[in-house]
């Protein structure tokens, strides 16, 4: 029978254990998560923002620098100064001079807007004439009246199907120092667009630009309804809105906002050239995929070697247990099942149907055997008779070291007679058998009490009238069989 106390103490230790070694590795596991967590949130906003930032910042320097330079030339030039001067004859000759200027740079616009006609020359020829009421014409009236003598303008290019441009607009004197009009030359954003569209598609970033009121001014290609549009204000875009009190002052920083459920951090750079401000987004989910797969694979390995300690744990320790418990009913000098392994085995027989014959076996005169040659002698003759005693019996038989010199038998299926048969055989193989130890040859007799299971007999009943059988053996003179027959109640 298991021990419930072993058993209880069992599972404790196991669950204990299983606890410690998965509370360790789901400490372990979560630290390390959260450690290059934080270490790549950190790159994200110090590191990863910034440089992309910087990127697209110097790109458009280096965008810009050149055709600033060009329409400041143009602005200089004293053939197009003399040409205006002389009252804008043959206009041929300025239409070839910006087809120069516009097709040595390669892709640039080139125009000059004359303030004496209003005429707005380009290299492909006369565009129009521009009107103080167009709305489209604002941009040269700006320039007229600004008192810096260039800009740098986001606009849409008349000249070339609108299409998204950057001028910068020079002021052209003549040498009294006259106003005359407005030269410069304008460049796609393509590539600065192409270069959104890399960044956002390679590095999983969002690119775009904010003018000083909030209003989405440039993005990338990229068509994704969830992606910012060109005209949307901060408020519009989920978790930006906050920034728009931050504007126009905004300072080169790094923000953590969630947007749609997710952490998000955004890097707001202002450019100075273009009075826009650069915005680089990315959201921590799409950074933290391979860390978080990591940890789920992780703790599935914690969870298998858990699991795999937990049952060889349980193997080993169900092997010992079993160990134990078959020690535990074991008798250590004879090797013959104890008490404790008689009750469990008895109640088994007890309860068959058949007829079962009960056997109390004693040892002769042991005590004396003992004195006389010693203890490990009668030690001997213990071990030996028990070994005379199991080949008189079958596997089905019951057989126990009551204790001492005295041993139970209960044969199971075996009436009366058999039970003498057996009993007597057994008697006559002790009284036949030498024993041998230290060269010393020994010899032993038992008396036997022998009784029969009546229908409501208990083990007890049973035993004390297989006992009263083997007193009236012993009365008798000993090794004898001795008979008490159950009378039924
Ligand atoms: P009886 O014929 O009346 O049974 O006499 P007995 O001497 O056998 O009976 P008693 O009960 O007086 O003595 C039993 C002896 O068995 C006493 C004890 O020292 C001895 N004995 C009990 N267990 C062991 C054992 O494990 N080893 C040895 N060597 N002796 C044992
Ligand atoms: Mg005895
Ligand atoms: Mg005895």
């Amino acid at each position: 029978m298991p021990f419930p106390n072993a058993i209880t103490s069992q599972r404790t230790l196991l669950f204990t254990l299983a606890l410690l070694l998965a509370g360790g590795f789901l400490v372990t596991s979560l630290l390390s998560y959260y450690a290059s967590r934080s270490s790549i949130r950190d790159n994200i906003i110090n590191t990863e923002l910034p440089l992309t930032s910087d990127t697209v910042y110097s790109e458009i320097q280096k965008d810009l620098v050149r055709p600033t330079l060009i329409a400041s030339m143009m602005s200089r030039d004293t053939f197009m100064r003399d040409w205006v001067v002389s009252g804008e004859n043959n206009p041929e000759q300025i239409i070839r001079y910006l087809r120069e200027v516009h097709d040595h740079y390669g892709a640039y616009t080139s125009f000059f807007i004359s303030e004496k006609t209003g005429i707005y020359y380009q290299a492909k020829g006369i565009l129009k004439t521009i009107k103080p009421d167009e709305p489209r014409d604002a941009w040269y009236y700006r320039v007229r009246d600004m008192s810096e003598p260039y800009e740098i303008s986001f606009d849409p290019d008349m000249a070339n199907q609108d299409r998204p441009s950057f001028f910068i607009n020079y002021k052209v004197f003549d040498y009294n120092n006259r106003f005359i009009g407005a030269a410069g030359v304008g460049l796609t954003v393509d590539a600065v667009v192409k270069l959104i569209d890399r960044y956002q598609q390679r590095y999983d970033r969002g690119v775009f630009f904010v003018d000083t009121r909030g209003v989405v001014v440039l993005t990338g290609t990229s068509s994704s309804p969830h992606d910012p549009q060109a005209g949307q204000t901060l408020l519009d875009l989920p978790g930006l809105g906050k920034l728009m009190e931050k504007l126009p002052q905004a300072s080169n920083d790094s923000y953590e906002y969630t947007a749609e459920g997710a952490d998000s951090f955004v890097n707001v750079r202002f450019i100075p050239e273009l009075n826009w401000f650069l915005f680089v987004t990315k959201k921590e989910n799409g950074a933290l995929d391979g860390i978080r797969h990591s940890l789920y694979l992780n703790l599935a390995i914690c969870l298998a070697v858990t699991l795999i300690v937990m049952l060889l744990l349980n193997k080993t320790l169900h092997r010992y247990q079993s160990r134990l418990e078959a020690q535990a009913t074991l008798d250590t000098l004879t090797g013959l099942p104890n008490r404790r392994g008689f009750n469990l085995l008895a109640s088994n027989t007890l309860d068959s149907p058949g007829p079962v014959t009960a056997l109390l076996l004693d040892l002769d005169h042991f005590k004396h055997l003992n004195d006389t040659h010693g203890h490990l002698a009668g030690d001997a003759v213990l071990a030996g008779f028990a070994e005379d005693l199991k080949s008189c019996l079958r596997q089905s038989d019951v057989i126990c070291r009551w204790g001492g010199e005295e041993f139970i038998v209960l044969l199971k299926d075996s009436d009366l007679a058999g039970g003498q048969r057996v009993a007597e055989q057994i008697r006559r193989l002790a009284e036949q058998h030498d024993y041998f130890f230290s060269g010393s040859m020994l010899q032993v007799t038992v008396s036997v009490g022998l009784t029969e299971r009546l229908p409501n007999d208990n083990l007890q009943d049973l035993i004390a009238r297989a006992d009263r059988a083997l007193y009236q053996a012993k009365l008798g003179g000993r090794n004898q069989v001795c008979v008490e027959r159950a009378v039924p109640v």
